[in-house]
């Protein structure tokens, strides 16, 4: 079948809008009408080509979304036709099928196992869990990248108690299901630190109790003025090795850890000193949040739903598939945290 998609063609392009041709489902492929989308940095990067050189062009991107499945490929068993899903990019239970690839006017078009920039998608199997009960399909993009990236980090690599100080570096969507996550857990304090003035008050409003702005000071400084001997635990979500390297000199001796969340550009270094380990800090890596989605989609999914934070207003502008360029440079410029793009428009 022709569906409608934004393709990338040329990094440092705008995304170009086209007509592609469906393939036929291999074992382990879903195909789904997508309902809505999410977008976030990864996406931003590979526009750019700051994931490096791209030799997969011109392809389809976006790697969180929920949809309706259409039909399946053999030996799936996970879905069936009608099932409302969430789409993640974060590998669960069912068939690694490898990307579909569509054609365009007699052109190939790649994909990887999952993408959601368009109106109808093939999908990998084990990219996709069942919509949780009760959550409606627009909050539910969360769950395809920014929830268990960011509440991952903290309840699954951090595993963060009651009374840890908790710092998050970079409050966009990313960092504020973290922010949610460490006042979930009871954080206390829960610092918020992003340059962006409406980010910080984003920040305030998803679980932060002190917001700092790092281009007004020594943030370390800043954060030791409300958590004394350096926060227990802190999460990096800006792909910013200095800000990396921040977040593990904000946490306390003997036992503080960080994680880095952020994707740096390609050939990106920092330096640190490897005294940092022998003050007993921790620095961690995470792939997804350490989430795993038939295991905390569910969980996540009660998290966000239970009414403590507005967590709807996070995607409060939907775009129009046409209007993915305008979402992206939105994203991009920090006007919003997080873009939803609404197939029905
Ligand atoms: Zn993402």
């Amino acid at each position: 079948m022709k569906t409608t998609a934004a393709l990338l063609v040329e990094t440092g392009k705008p995304l170009v809008l086209a007509e592609i041709e469906t393939p036929a489902l291999n074992p382990g492929q879903v195909l789904v009408e997508i309902a809505y989308s999410g977008a976030c940095g990864t996406q931003l990067m590979e526009v750019a080509g700051d994931k490096g050189e791209d030799k997969w062009v011109p392809h389809c991107l976006g790697h969180e979304g929920t949809g309706t499945v259409v039909d399946v490929g053999s030996a799936v068993t996970k879905v069936k036709e009608g099932d409302k899903v969430v789409l993640s990019w974060i590998k669960g239970e069912g068939q690694e099928a490898g990307g579909a690839k569509y054609d365009w006017d007699g052109k190939t078009v790649n994909s990887g196992g999952v993408t959601t920039f368009q109106r109808h998608a093939v999908v990998s199997e084990n990219r996709l869990t069942h919509l949780p009960d009760g959550m409606p399909m627009d909050v539910a993009v969360l769950l395809g990248c920014a929830a268990p990236t960011g509440m991952g980090a903290v309840f699954n690599v951090l595993q963060a108690k009651a009374g840890d100080a908790i710092a998050v570096f970079g409050t966009g969507g990313i960092g504020i299901n973290a922010l949610m996550a460490a006042a979930l857990a009871g954080g206390t304090p829960v610092i918020g630190v992003d340059p962006n003035a409406s980010r910080r008050d984003l920040a305030m409003t998803y679980g932060a109790t002190h917001v700092i702005d790092p281009t007004a000071g020594d943030v370390i400084e800043a954060i030791k003025a409300i958590a004394p001997n350096g926060v227990d635990l802190a999460v990096e979500a800006t792909g910013i090795p200095d800000v990396m390297l921040q977040a593990v000199n904000a946490t306390r001796q003997q036992g503080g850890r960080a994680v880095v969340i952020g994707n740096a550009k390609a050939g990106a270094e920092f330096k640190m000193s490897p005294n940092v380990f022998n003050s007993g800090r921790s620095l961690l890596g995470t792939w997804g949040g350490d989430s795993v989605p038939d295991r905390d989609y569910g969980r996540f999914a009660r998290l966000l739903g239970n009414g403590r934070f507005p967590v709807r207003d996070l995607l409060s502008n939907a775009y129009k598939l046409e209007d993915i360029n305008e979402a992206l440079a939105d994203l991009r410029s920090g006007k919003i945290g997080r873009p939803l793009i609404d197939m029905s428009l």
